[in-house]
C-alpha cells in the first residue's frame, strides 16, 4: 500500500516496528530535473509518469519491501518537491532519516557538481551513521553521457557511499536501489521511533 502526505502532518499510530519489521525515513536530494519524483513513482507505483509529480512542497510515498531474510522494510521517500532550487532545506527534511539518496544525471555535469554539495549538507546535517547512496539517473541516455561511471564511483568510495545507475524511465536498477539501502540499514533496533 502506498501512501501520500504532507509535509508535517503524518501519522503511523498503531503500526509497530521490531527488528524483522524495520521503519525508515529515507530522503532525495539532488538538483531539479535530475529524476528524483520519477525514481520514486517507478519504485512505488511501478510506472514512469513525469506528470503527476508533486510540484510544490515536500511529499512523501511509502513502500514496502520484503527481503531474503524475510525481514521487512517500509520506506517512508521525502522528496524534495522543488524545495531543492533553495539549497539548503529545513532541519526538518534531515531529522530522523536512516537514509540518504543523492541523485545526478548522468548527461548533466553541473548535476554531479550539485550532487557533492548535497553531500556536504548531509555531512553536515544528516543523522551520525546515515546510509547515503549516490545514484546516477537517466543511464538509458548513455549516448549523451557526460560524466563516467568510474568518476561517480570513486567519488562515491570517498564519501562511504554506495554507488548505481538507474533509468527511472526504463526500471534499470530502480528496486536495486532501494534493496541495497535496505540491506545496510542497521538491524535489531527499529530505525525510527514509531
Ligand atoms: P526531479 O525534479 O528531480 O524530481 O525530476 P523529475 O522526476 O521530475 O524528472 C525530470 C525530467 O527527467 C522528466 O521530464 C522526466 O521525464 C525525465 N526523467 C526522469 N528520469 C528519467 C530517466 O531515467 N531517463 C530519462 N530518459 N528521462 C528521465
Amino acid at each position: 500500500a502506498s501512501r501520500q502526505g504532507r509535509l508535517g502532518v503524518h501519522q503511523d499510530a498503531g503500526e509497530t516496528y521490531d527488528s524483522k519489521n524495520l521503519r525508515t525515513k529515507l530522503v532525495l536530494l539532488g538538483d531539479s530535473g535530475v529524476g528524483k519524483s520519477c525514481i520514486v513513482l517507478r519504485f512505488v507505483r511501478g510506472q514512469f509518469d513525469p506528470s503527476s509529480k508533486v510540484t510544490v512542497g515536500a511529499s512523501f510515498l511509502s513502500q514496502t519491501i520484503a527481503l531474503q531474510d524475510s525481514t521487512t522494510v517500509k520506506f517512508e521517500i521525502w522528496d524534495t518537491a522543488g524545495q531543492e532550487r533553495y539549497a539548503s532545506l529545513a532541519p526538518l527534511y534531515y531529522r530522523g532519516a536512516a537514509a540518504a539518496v543523492v541523485v545526478y544525471d548522468i548527461t548533466s555535469p553541473d548535476s554531479f557538481q550539485k550532487a557533492q554539495f548535497w553531500v556536504k549538507e548531509l555531512q553536515k546535517h544528516g543523522s551520525p551513521g546515515i546510509i547515503m547512496a549516490l545514484v546516477g539517473n537517466k543511464a538509458d541516455l548513455h549516448e549523451s553521457r557526460e560524466v563516467a561511471s568510474e568518476d561517480a564511483q570513486a567519488y562515491a568510495e570517498t564519501n562511504g557511499m554506495f554507488f548505481i545507475e538507474t533509468s527511472a524511465k526504463t526500471a534499470d536498477n530502480v528496486n536495486q536501489l532501494f534493496e541495497e539501502i535496505a540491506k545496510r540499514l542497521p538491524r535489531g533496533q527499529p530505525t525510527q521511533k514509531p
